[in-house]
């Protein structure tokens, strides 16, 4: 029988060109090689260039037989991946509007698409001969071999060991190995080199007795682990509920039952805090995954994983991908943080990645936080989610006093510095005490807003109720969402004072301000610039909290998740930068910033404060922040989200220009409004722009955007896709980059 082989390739450039299946004739030595999730070799174009693929289908049967190439060569012994990758890949692809290289490309770590195998191997060495015939050999080179003879003793009592070992224990050199070797004696094998990365972890022991709340908590997820069926649930608790105990204890059951489980955490930050909270019961059970590793490291994660030898992994955003293949849990702590959804193509969000796989796996899907995303919150309301509340912060520690501080009244006082003076005289009294002192900085904008100092009045635009951009160049205003240009003004128009002006501040002005102020205390500071280092982040905050140092000046990194024992002061330098951020989510990002900020103090029951300083003291997400008020503030968001029909009352998507000719741009991107208006045929959808990005300009690339708003996600995803496809068809786009997101 003639047996013939095809394979459907997808060739591993991101163009949208190459953005299908491409059939190949699989040589007859290579058909039982064949499987989906190989890499292979292939001759592609009219040159017959050389490129990576990956064989994503078997055909046996194809319609056109001629001009059919023939793979070169199949890459790889293993399948990267398989069926159910594909599906995910598939619904990625869909879902974000991207190749399928790019989702494949995201679901692979870097270090096992670009690592040459042979380097995480390490080489080891055992008898190859019968244990008469090494005796035998012994015997007779006792004296005229001795390294040989040496080397066989040692691996008759070692049974392996890798050269390196060998060699030190011996203090030989390679070649009475490398003679062995020859003669067929002893032979190698290679191992994957085990790289723990978290060796340095020590582990404190803690007798921990769940209370009440949590022991129910624990409870309900079991049984809905039991039912398995697609479950979401949200844990409600506030900061230091002891919602990771819970997650402890549920995944015991999940490993019992033979299946896995993903804790997703917001941070790389985060990960060896919770990291080594998991290995306290689960030790060696435990991989991670983070960007930071090295492509080894990623690719011994891996395939820890693949070979089954671990049930749980923790990691930030890419750790949704770990290539489990029966999953029952998968947790996403701090499941309002912004840090889910990917920056960069495709613009995945892992929450929704997870749901995916949930469903697919019939598994329980937990959302954690303290302060819920809104649209979270709005799916429980709505009896999608289910609720679990956590109300009580274990050890009975007491929620430390708010107070909000009007800077307004500062500067009429004739105080210019960036600290009020109540919280000057604050940050004197726990130095003199030696506790410690937390200090927050918005992380200095790409933009800025325009506001007055004296009767607080912040510059918006009228029809979105959204702060406007101040751009310096123009000296103008505009409106980021619906694109509305004004010019800049210099009398306030609530209180007629000049003192209006655009606001911003960064940290290292900081640091240098309250360094001159308190010159004997010690002083940390923790943002971008000074955590680029692999465990930077971690070496400051244990610094900290090891007592070296008595402020620790930071930006969001330092609210989420970690655990000061002895802070007892936390400041909000300028709550304005939060509250004025350009989105429609600013204010829900704000009120779950200054609560967690809040939950860094007092961690421990000491009597402690937070001060947030603020020229809008009015403002009803810090009222609620000071009463500890989530339903309060929720009741009043989603209002607003209705009235402005943002989401989750509707979708919106962002599509982005990017080049360095400008005004090429702002002709296309305008062409691309005719085309969305001419085929929004029953006004389902509302086109808002276009207008220049928040970030305008960055690596000599200008941006502009258009932001389509509808009810329906997947027929705005069709109408936004049809679009662009149209004007792609008929306009010469040139080296414009489009990303939509
Ligand atoms: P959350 O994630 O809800 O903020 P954590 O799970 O981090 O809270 O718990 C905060 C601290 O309380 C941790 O140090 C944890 O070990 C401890 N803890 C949790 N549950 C209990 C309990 N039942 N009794 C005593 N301490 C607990
Ligand atoms: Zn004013
Ligand atoms: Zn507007």
């Amino acid at each position: 029988m003639n047996q013939n082989m095809y394979v459907n390739v997808l060739i591993d450039r991101s163009n949208s060109k190459l953005d299908k299946a491409f059939t190949y004739k699989a040589p007859k030595n290579m058909i039982d090689k064949v499987q989906i999730g190989k890499r292979v070799l292939i001759p592609f174009g009219p040159k017959n260039n050389q490129e990576n693929g990956y064989i994503i289908e078997k055909l046996s049967h194809i319609n056109i037989k001629n001009q059919i190439k023939e793979i070169t060569d199949i890459i790889d012994d293993f399948p990267l991946f398989d069926y159910n990758v594909l599906n995910l890949a598939n619904f990625i692809k869909q879902k974000y509007m991207c190749n399928m290289i790019d989702t494949i490309n995201t679901i692979l770590p870097a270090g096992v698409r670009n690592t040459d195998i042979d380097n995480n191997m390490e080489k080891y060495f055992r008898i190859k001969i019968s244990k008469e015939e090494a005796e035998e050999f012994i015997k007779i080179n006792q004296d005229k071999y001795k390294a040989q003879v040496r080397v066989l003793n040692y691996l008759i009592q070692n049974l392996e060991a890798k050269l390196s070992d060998i060699k030190d224990n011996l203090g030989i050199t390679d070649s009475a190995i490398k003679t062995l070797l020859k003669n067929g004696i002893i032979e190698e094998l290679k191992k994957e080199k085990n790289i723990d990365i978290y060796t340095d972890t020590h582990y404190i022991e803690k007798n921990i007795v769940l209370n009440n709340e949590q022991i129910d908590a624990i409870n309900i997820i079991k049984q809905k682990f039991y039912e398995r069926a697609f479950y979401e649930i949200l844990l409600y608790g506030v900061t230091g509920s002891g919602k990771t105990e819970v997650y402890i204890e549920v995944i015991k059951e999940v490993i019992k039952n033979g299946k896995q489980a993903i804790v997703l955490v917001p941070e790389i930050a985060l990960t060896p805090q919770i990291v080594r909270r998991f290995r306290e019961h689960f030790n060696e059970d435990v991989v991670v995954m983070h960007s930071r590793l090295s492509d080894t490291e990623k690719y011994n994660q891996w395939s820890r994983v693949k070979r089954k030898d671990v049930s749980v992994m923790i990691g930030p955003r890419s750790a949704i991908f770990a290539p489990f293949n029966d999953i029952g849990l998968i947790i996403i702590d701090e499941e309002h943080e912004l840090t889910y959804k990917s920056e960069s193509t495709p613009k995945y969000d892992a929450k929704e990645v997870a749901r995916f796989i949930c469903r697919n796996n019939n598994a329980v899907l937990i959302y954690g936080s303290a302060t819920p995303a809104v649209e979270t919150y709005y799916r429980a309301e709505m009896g999608e989610v289910d609720i679990i509340n956590l109300t009580k912060r274990v050890n009975e520690a007491e929620q430390p006093v708010i107070h909000i501080v009007d800077m307004k009244k500062e500067l009429k006082e004739g105080n210019m510095t960036i600290i009020s003076r109540e919280v000057h005289k604050k940050i004197q009294q726990k130095l003199k005490l030696g506790e410690q002192v937390l200090i927050f900085i918005n992380r200095r904008g790409f933009s800025t807003f325009v506001s007055c100092r004296k009767c607080g009045h912040v510059m918006k635009c009228d029809n979105c109720e959204m702060p406007y951009v101040y751009h310096y160049n123009t000296d103008t205003l505009s409106c980021h969402h619906c694109g509305k240009l004004i010019k800049n003004v210099n009398i306030c128009p609530a209180c007629n004072s000049k003192y209006i002006k655009f606001f911003g501040i960064g940290t290292e002005k900081v640091e240098d301000e309250i360094k001159s102020m308190f010159s004997w205390a010690r002083i940390l500071r923790m943002d971008a610039d000074t955590t680029t280092k692999k465990n930077s982040h971690d070496n400051i905050l244990t610094n900290f909290n090891e007592g070296n140092a008595d402020i620790l000046i930071g930006t969001q990194m330092i609210a989420k998740g970690h655990d000061f024992k002895n802070v007892t002061l936390v400041v909000v330098l300028a709550a304005d930068m939060s509250l004025n951020i350009q989105n429609f989510r600013a204010y829900e990002r704000s009120f779950q910033l200054f609560t967690q900020l809040a939950g860094r103090a007092g961690r421990t029951g000491t009597k402690s404060e937070v001060y947030i300083q603020t020229y809008e003291e009015k403002n009803y997400v810090l009222e609620c922040v000071k009463n500890y008020d989530y339903q309060g503030f929720y009741k009043k968001e989603i209002l607003l989200r209705e009235t402005l029909d943002n989401p989750p009352f509707s979708k919106i998507y962002t599509i982005m220009f990017i080049e360095k000719n400008e005004k090429n741009i702002i002709i296309f991107i305008n062409r691309l409004k005719k085309y969305l208006e001419y085929y929004n045929i029953k006004g389902n959808y509302k086109i808002l722009g276009p207008s220049p990005s928040i970030i305008h300009k960055i690596n000599g690339n200008y941006r502009w955007q258009i932001l389509v708003k509808g009810k329906d996600e997947e027929k705005l995803r069709n109408f936004v896709t049809y679009t662009l496809d149209k004007l792609r068809e008929k306009e010469a786009l040139g080296d414009i980059r489009v990303v939509v997101s």
